[in-house]
């Protein structure tokens, strides 16, 4: 059959950033958006550090239909405008059906195009053929896509062929931890050595997801979190981007509070990683 994650041209530009298998960019930022003031904060202490990416969940698949469901298309008018005001160009943000890409682009466009979006699909989404489908026949949005966390990584790169050969060829693949029965310390087990290999099969841009992968802030016995050093192993590896959860006050935080960095933390993330990008 076709191979089209073999063959697409290398790299793909996207408001203004470069996006390839040497690029770097640090996208952090609320799992889901509560306040108004809070995605202030984020935006401004990123901007403050140089950083223009940023996540942001709008629309969040919980495992429990108790839990969170997300702002949904209430948040991004005001979403947008903040992201403008402080320059951030690209946020990531998971999609869970079509109509949600029609949204984000509605409001984008209501809202004068203030920011860019890569739109997510997530980890429970990765074999929804659909909407791989959905993301892959349309050229505005870049796409961001996360690894199945019970599936093999040929199953996965089959699913960016589903984007792929829809005529969507920007996409990124991300890391993000897998399920495993033999259990894990951390919430999935960190499969961060993948990074060369996915670049060896394949010409996208890889990312890693320390939040995700460990999913807690436990501390190593030399001080730092368990996510530097998971993020450290994926930018060592050679990851091209990495996705982080960050909250003003994670205790406050409607999703995933408990790998939340602070914004302190995300200072000291951002110095460290790059302190180790330059060192390898
Ligand atoms: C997320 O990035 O907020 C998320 C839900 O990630 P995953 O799909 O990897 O669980
Ligand atoms: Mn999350």
């Amino acid at each position: 059959g076709r191979h089209d994650i073999d063959v697409v041209p290398i790299g793909f530009e996207y408001q203004g950033l470069r996006f390839d298998q040497d690029s770097f960019h640090i996208f952090a930022g609320l799992c889901a958006v509560d306040t108004p003031e809070h995605v202030e904060e984020i935006f401004r202490t990123l901007a403050e550090l140089g950083i223009v990416t940023a996540r942001m969940g709008a629309y969040k698949p919980r495992t429990s239909p108790y839990d969170f469901q997300g702002h949904g298309r209430d948040c991004l008018p005001w979403l947008f405008e903040i992201a403008g005001k402080h320059g951030i160009k690209v946020i990531a943000m998971e999609v869970l059906k079509e109509s949600h890409i029609d949204e984000i682009f509605e409001e984008l466009e209501k809202a004068g195009k203030p920011t860019g979006i890569m739109l997510q699909i997530g980890t429970r989404n990765a074999q929804n053929f659909e909407l791989l489908k959905a993301v892959g026949s349309q050229k505005e949005f870049p796409v961001l896509y996360k690894r199945g966390m019970g599936l093999t990584l040929e199953e996965s790169l089959n699913a960016c062929e589903y984007i792929a050969s829809g005529g969507n060829r920007n996409i990124i693949f991300c890391l993000r931890g897998v399920k495993s029965h033999l259990g894990s310390p951390h919430r999935n087990l960190v499969d961060f050595a993948h990074v060369p290999v996915i670049k060896r099969l394949t010409r996208l841009p890889v990312c890693v997801d320390p939040s995700h992968s460990v999913g807690s802030k436990e501390v190593a016995p030399d001080g730092l979190p368990d996510i530097f050093h998971a993020s450290a192993q994926g930018v060592i590896a050679g990851a091209n981007m990495i996705l982080v959860e960050c909250h003003p006050d994670p205790q406050t935080a409607l999703c995933d509070g408990p790998q939340a960095l602070t914004m302190e933390e995300m200072a000291k993330f951002v110095e460290d990683t790059k302190i180790i990008r330059e060192a390898y």
